[in-house]
Formats: C-alpha cells, structure tokens, sequence
C-alpha cells in the first residue's frame, strides 16, 4: 500500500489535519506516530483528541507510559514509549489495541514486536522550521479506506 504525504506549513495546519483524523477514527482503531523531538507528534495528538470531541488538555505522557482519555467521542489511549527499553516482554497492550478506544503510540517503533499488524503508521518530518511532511502508511488493509477519506477531506478543504 502506498503512502500518503501531507504537506504543512504550519503547527496550526498540523492540527487541522489531525482534527479531521480525529473525526474519522472508529473504535479499535491505532495509530503510531513517528518523529525526532518536536517534529509534532503531541502537536498532532492534541488534534487528534480535538477532532474525537475530547476537551481535555493532551500533554506528553512524561511520567507515565500511558494516558486515558474519556471526555469525547470515544476513549482516547495516549502512549508515549519514549522511556521503554525495546523488549519482547508481554506488557499488556492489547487490552487498549483490543479496546473500544483509539490508541496512539508515541515512538512505536520501541515496541515493534507488540504492536497490532494493522495499524496506521504516521511519521512526522521536520523539513524547515515550520514546515512538516507527514506520511499516513497503512499496514494491513485495515486502514487504507480511512486514509483515503483523510486525503479525500484534505484536496477538498483546499
Ligand atoms: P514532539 O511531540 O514530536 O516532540 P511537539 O508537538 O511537542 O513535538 O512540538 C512540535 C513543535 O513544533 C511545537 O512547538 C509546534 O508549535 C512547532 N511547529 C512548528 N511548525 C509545525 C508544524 N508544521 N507542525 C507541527 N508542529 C509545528
Ligand atoms: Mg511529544
């Protein structure tokens, strides 16, 4: 399956994006997010949760591997793994996977072995200061239809 990119000029256009996945996103749905440090990834899960009807302030999940939240649409299953060693050890994310929430993952790529094998893997890259390519790759077929809703979405708000 090929790969989506989104273009972004701005945080506030990261945003934008984001709150349109937001409104599309179902139940069991989970997404990672890839990206160096202040590439987005908070900026663009705060969007997400917006766009779920969430009002509650998003912030990383420093202290804790795993935030829940249940103010929108449907739970929000915020995990930033940025602290966890890479291991194969079984450490119980399936529940929230398998939940009626919507997971996203922070640096997902430190618990390879444990994700879903379909999901949606978004990567965020810092091009220039305030500029962002953003690519939405389906793994499985799972998440191809949500995908091409997103960028439908995306060319006709244009
Ligand atoms: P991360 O969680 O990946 O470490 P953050 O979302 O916390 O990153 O921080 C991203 C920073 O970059 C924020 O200060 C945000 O305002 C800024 N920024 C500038 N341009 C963009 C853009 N196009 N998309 C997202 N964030 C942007
Ligand atoms: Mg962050």
């Amino acid at each position: 399956m090929t790969k989506h990119v989104i273009k972004t000029n701005s945080s506030e256009e990261t945003t934008n994006i984001a709150i349109r996945l937001g409104e599309l996103v179902k139940p069991g749905d989970v997404l990672t997010l890839e990206g160096d440090l202040g590439a987005g990834k908070t900026t663009f899960t705060k969007g997400l949760a917006k766009g779920m009807g969430i009002r509650k302030n998003v912030n990383s999940p420093t202290f804790t591997i795993m935030k829940e939240y249940r103010d929108g649409r449907l739970p929000l299953y915020h995990m930033d793994v940025y602290r966890m060693e890479n291991s194969d050890e079984d450490l119980g994310f399936d529940e929230f996977f398998e939940g009626e929430g919507v997971t996203v993952v922070e640096w997902a790529h430190l618990i390879e072995e444990q994700l879903p094998k379909q999901r949606l893997d978004i990567r965020i890259y810092r091009t220039e200061d305030d500029a962002r390519k953003i690519t939405f790759e389906p793994i499985g077929d799972k998440y191809i239809g949500l995908c091409k809703e997103l960028i439908l979405n995306e060319s006709n708000s244009d």
